[in-house]
Order: structure tokens, then sequence, then C-alpha cells
């Protein structure tokens, strides 16, 4: 993984949150207060703000400096949540070493996105079916492990499981009660709403997976 393709990436995510900001901004204000979308773009914007700075660094202290950017810029739960990902991701590249090719690097990129959610499940003392974001990432992290860790890989039709088992992750929230967030608050009139993290985290992810597939 290198920082330029990092870079593009979140390039690639502002554009999928830019295309779905009405949709998340409901999403948030049935179940939420109604600022994730305002949150994730202020996020994005700060990352590509620094973007110069960032393309000079490798790409494990780069995902860190973006964990720092993401802590001091996004408000709400999401934003400590979305730093530790980036920070546990960047410590894992940097054991790893990060800088295999092919599968060797898929390999390393799987470990560190576990190390990743491992981290949001001790922020966010949760876990899957509390209908949150951990409801896209954990499946999505599992697949992930499940897929690199055979004894070939078909890189291809990795991304485009990783991409299905997002989508169904965050389909898998709408009948989910929360017992972490706001949402919690709500009870069973949550039932029946998507999760706003949920829905930006697959878009994330479908957005990372795709910009893979066209330039690998
Ligand atoms: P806030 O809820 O503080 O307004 P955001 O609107 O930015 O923050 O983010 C809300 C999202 O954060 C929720 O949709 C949910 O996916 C996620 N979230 C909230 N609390 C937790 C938690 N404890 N663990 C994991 N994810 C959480
Ligand atoms: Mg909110």
């Amino acid at each position: 993984m290198s920082t330029l393709f990092i870079l593009k990436s979140v390039e690639a995510v502002r554009v999928a949150i830019l295309t779905h900001e009405s949709e998340i901004e409901s999403l948030d204000r049935a179940i939420g207060d109604g600022d994730h979308v305002v949150n994730i773009k202020r996020g994005v914007e700060a990352i590509l703000a620094i973007q110069e700075e960032l393309c000079q660094l490798a790409p494990d202290v780069a995902l860190h400096q973006i964990g720092m950017k993401l802590l001091s810029t996004i408000g709400g739960a999401s934003g400590p949540l979305l730093s530790s990902f980036f920070i546990a991701m960047g410590k894992s590249l940097k054991e790893t070493g990060g800088k295999g090719t092919g599968e060797e690097n898929l390999k390393q990129v799987a470990i560190a996105f576990q190390s990743g959610v491992t981290a949001v499940q001790h922020r966010g003392k949760s876990g899957k079916g509390e209908k949150t974001l951990l409801d896209v990432l954990i499946p999505v992290s599992d697949t992930f492990m499940q897929m690199t860790h055979q004894e070939s890989v078909d890189q291809v039709a990795c991304l485009r499981t990783l991409t299905q088992v997002a989508k169904e992750g965050v389909l898998s929230t709408r009948e989910m009660i929360a017992t972490k967030g706001r949402a919690a608050f709500l009870g069973e009139r949550a039932i029946g709403h998507l999760d706003p993290g949920a829905k930006t985290t697959q878009l994330i992810i479908q957005a990372v997976c795709d910009l893979h597939l066209v330039s690998s």
C-alpha cells in the first residue's frame, strides 16, 4: 500500500460521501442528531488539506498522521473511533513492514485492517449487533482475513466480496435495536432505520475497493 494510494482513496471517499450526502444526513437525523455527514466531510477535507505533507511520508506514518488529524477535527462519537482505526492500522503496517507486493501486501493490509477494527471496538466498548459502524467493519475484517490467508488469493474476487459484505453489513443494521451511541436512547424506535455510521463506513470501503480494482 502506497501513500499515493491512500491519498487517492481519500479523494475517492470525498466523492462518495458528497454523492450520498443527503442520504447520510437523513439517516443521522432519524436516529441521531444529524451531524454525522458534516463530521465526516470535515475529516476528509482536513486530510486533503495536508496531502502535500502526507505524500512525503511512508504509508504507516501517513496513516498515523491521518488518525491524529481526524482526532482533532471530527467531533462526535465518530471522530475518536475513526482516529483509533487509522492509528492502529498505521502501527500494524509498521510492524509487518507493509511494503510487500501483491498477495503479501494484501495480507498485511488485512492484518492492519483487523488491528484498526479491534481498536475501534476497544475505543467504543462495542461489538457486532449494536447497530453501529462495527456491523460493517467486523464482517468485512473477518472476510478480508479469511480470503487473504488462503493458499492462493484472488485479489479481484476479494475486493468484490468485501464490497458485498459491507453492503450486507449496513443492511443488517436496519432491524437492530441500538445499544451504543445516540440511537440507543430511542429503543425500539430505531428499528427500521439504517445506522448512519455503518452507511458511511460501507461507502468508504466501496470507494477504496473500487479504486483498487481500477488501478490493479
Ligand atoms: P454523534 O453520535 O456523537 O453525533 P456521529 O453522528 O458523527 O457522532 O456518529 C454517529 C455514529 O457513530 C453512529 O451511527 C455509530 O455508527 C457510531 N457510534 C456511536 N457510538 C459508537 C460506539 N460506542 N461504538 C461504535 N460506533 C459507535
Ligand atoms: Mg451525530
